[in-house]
């Protein structure tokens, strides 16, 4: 029957769209008997004998509920039948089975009984009404029937050419017990198909864009198998230059493809059908072949300010360098051989050498203290310094912070007053940095980097070479040396001269008032603005600095500057790099410090 009745259907389109037809039929008991199937097609045939293609289309395409509206099993209402399922749809149902026990055959019990989700109401219908569920379920998405009263009439209903009722009075007692028997053991297999019924029931769900309906907990392995979906994985193709377009080396061996639930990526391999689910399959993209890569260095180069001292307001690294690399591929599986030519440029190292200029908006000027610390002179000047709200940097000698306890501590006031320290070399030696061999040199700043951090626990790589001596080559040849860096090699704009007037025999107050006027030459609003002003607080006397700073600083502050460190200043100067405002950059991992043997 199923043969002579299937070439009225579209063949391939009927299979892949009855998730019940040909596969399930034959293989599940629970889904009811085959013969019941083909024998209610029978009438169905007979009654229409030909069936149109584009009818079969046309109820399929309707979305979900329309189709449930083209559906000939009484779908008048298709809203009321998904919505009812389990509540007014149930009752109706019971009263059925309970007048029918064979009664599955009717497409309305098979309905109602989707919503069974109380399937101890009908335990004997509800097998069978699986059965016939088959067809009615194919009739929700593609029964080809547009007539409802053709199949009320052709044999699906209560009173069709299935149901009992035809046994005439005259029949044997042998044939009733026969009967009887037969009876027990249908409600028996019904009830266990009852059972499978419920947990293989179908639920709507929509698979790319289409609606269907189809078997709870159904995996994706099946929806695809079944051809529900057709999902494909990429290819695995070959390298190629830019532009070209790559071989392909294996049709699927590329990404696999992937599975969204209601727009949720999931895990395809471990998903089971849910109701209503909405699922979104996406092809695999394509997979390049793994490459062996031959790589060649491309040396960084070096900038830093000719030979000359830093002498402008700071020194410090410009750009950190970086060794580019050009890179030759070869295609592990197609054996290609591609030049990327330059994948990496290479990044110079610089150092640079330049004035500081705040541009947030503020006038800032950094004063700084040379020397120290002095255990009379640096608490008179934090004292003064509190006093005003300034904040100053410290320029400590590493020989003093190790000549004693008394000195460590003095560092740990001037931090703990807020202020910055910094290196000025261990022993201020007069031959000067740049005059030093280099182990000297790099012994001079290293050692009081050091002695800082013990003193004071502050990690500082920030440097005033003793009379400013310091040559880029040599900030360099440290760092190439040392492994270490130098943030900042700081200089001045501003020299107060307070060596040079307590030296020439000026009076307490004379010396005071030259050092203020070498402080505030021609201040005028802004033209001071991210000044580096340097003073001393040891290494002489220092009685006129102390006279002189209070004046200083309310000169400035008269004209709305704030007393930073240095540090601070850098930070609000948006041109020069992040890295100097923490006073203590690292060289970032990978940077190269390049061989510096040609310039020294
Ligand atoms: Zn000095």
């Amino acid at each position: 029957m199923a043969d002579r009745r299937r070439p009225n259907y579209d063949n391939n389109t009927y299979d892949e769209r009855d998730p019940y037809a040909s596969q399930d039929a034959s293989g599940r008991a629970g889904y009811g008997s085959r013969d019941a199937y083909e024998t209610r097609d029978q009438g169905y045939n007979a009654s229409r004998p030909a069936y149109t293609r584009q009818t079969y289309s046309g109820a399929y395409d309707q979305d979900g509920q329309a189709e449930w509206g083209a559906s000939p099993y009484g779908g008048q209402q298709p809203q009321g039948r998904y919505g009812q399922s389990a509540g007014a749809g149930a009752p109706r149902q019971s009263s059925r089975y309970g007048s029918d026990p064979y009664g599955g055959n009717t497409s309305r019990s098979t309905r109602g009984s989707r919503g069974g989700q109380q399937p101890t109401q009908y335990p004997v219908g509800s097998g069978q009404a699986y059965t016939s569920s088959r067809r009615p379920n194919n009739a929700s998405g593609v029964e080809p029937v547009t007539s409802s009263a053709h199949h009320r009439q052709g044999g699906y209903g209560p009173s069709g050419n299935l149901t009992p009722q035809h046994n005439g009075s005259g029949i044997s007692r042998r044939k009733l017990l026969g009967m009887a028997a037969g009876g027990v053991a249908a409600v028996a297999l019904l009830g266990v198909g009852g059972a499978l019924w419920y947990t293989h029931r179908a639920v709507a769900c929509t698979i790319d864009g289409k609606v269907r309906e189809l078997p709870i907990g159904l995996s994706v392995q099946e929806i695809v198998s079944r051809g529900y979906a057709s999902p494909v994985a990429g290819n695995l193709v070959s390298i190629c230059a830019d532009g070209e377009i790559p071989d392909v080396l294996e049709r699927g061996a590329g990404n696999p493809y992937t599975l969204c639930v209601n727009g949720e990526p999931v895990d395809a391999s471990t998903y089971k059908l849910r109701e209503s689910d909405v699922l979104e399959f996406i092809n695999g993209t394509d997979k390049t072949e793994d490459v062996t890569k031959q790589t060649t260095e491309i040396p960084c180069g070096i900038q830093v300010p000719d030979s000359s001292l830093l002498l402008a307001s700071i020194g410090y690294v410009k750009q950190w360098g970086q060794n580019g690399i050009s890179t030759v591929e070869t295609g592990v599986v197609s054996g290609r051989t591609i030049d990327r030519g330059v994948t990496q440029e290479a990044r110079d190292l610089i150092i640079a050498n330049s004035g500081v200029n705040p541009d947030d908006g503020r006038r800032l000027v950094a004063i700084t203290f040379d020397d120290g610390p002095n255990l009379d002179y640096t608490p008179q000047y934090l004292d003064i310094l509190a006093r005003y709200g300034a904040k100053a940097t410290f320029f400590m000698l590493g020989s003093t912070l190790a000549a004693g306890e008394e000195y460590t501590q003095m560092a740990q006031r001037v931090r703990d007053a807020g202020h910055q320290i910094a290196s000025h070399t261990y022993s201020h030696d007069d031959c000067t940095l740049s005059g030093m061999d280099a182990a000297t040199r790099e012994g001079e700043i290293s050692q009081t980097f050091d002695l800082i951090e013990q003193a004071t626990g502050v990690q500082t790589s920030v440097l005033r070479p003793p009379y400013g001596e310091l040559r880029g080559w040599q900030f360099l040849q440290y760092m190439a040396d040392t492994g270490r860096d130098i943030t900042m090699s700081v200089y001045w704009s501003v020299d107060s001269e307070d060596w040079s007037v307590a030296s020439n025999g000026s009076g307490i107050e004379d010396g005071a008032a030259q050092i203020v006027a070498n402080c505030t030459n021609g201040l005028s609003g802004d033209n001071y603005n991210g000044a580096i002003i340097l003073m001393h607080d040891a290494g002489g006397n220092r009685d006129r600095d102390v006279v002189a700073l209070p004046s200083i600083i309310e000169r400035f502050q008269a004209e709305g500057y704030e007393f930073v460190t240095v540090n601070e200043l850098v930070a609000a100067d948006s041109t020069l790099p992040e890295w100097l405002s923490s006073g203590n950059a690292t060289r970032p991992e990978g940077s190269i410090i390049p061989d510096t043997s040609g310039i020294y």
